[in-house]
């Protein structure tokens, strides 16, 4: 039962939330999480919302073997800066993969996961975190 109610707050925040940056529409760059300002362009710089698409390639990774008392369930698990399509990087958790297969240049997209619970039935915390567009690892 409990289950059924959680997947049914990811489906309503799936639509919801997305990776949310911005864009300085001055030079074309665009910024994760989002800045005030412009570092390249300062004054003179225009930033505008920019919702990223969710896709990028995995630039470095590291397997996590180690973690606080709350990840200990998803041990070992995997933390990679991704670098989006539109040119930015960021770090996430890599999902539904294996340690051992997660590999650089990989293929992944952002999904919303459920990152920490407080209390029995408490405040669910959630966030993007990325997995694999393919099954098969390697080349795409
Ligand atoms: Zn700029």
């Amino acid at each position: 039962m409990a289950e059924q109610g959680v997947a049914q707050v990811w489906r309503r925040i799936r639509s919801m939330y997305n990776i949310q940056g911005n864009k300085c529409e001055t030079c074309g760059t665009h910024y994760f999480p989002p800045r005030p300002v412009c570092p390249e362009c300062r004054r003179k710089g225009k930033l505008v919302n920019f919702h990223f698409k969710g896709l990028g390639t995995i630039y470095s990774f590291a397997i996590v073997r180690q973690a606080p008392e709350d990840f200990k369930r998803q041990m070992p698990y995997v933390v990679a800066q991704v670098e989006l399509d539109e040119g930015t990087r960021l770090t996430a958790q890599i999902v539904n993969v294996d340690a051992e297969d997660v590999k650089i240049g990989m293929r992944v997209r952002a999904c919303f996961r459920k990152i920490k619970e407080f209390g029995q039935g408490g405040i669910i915390v959630y966030g993007y975190k990325f997995e694999p567009t393919m099954k098969v690892t390697g080349h795409d």
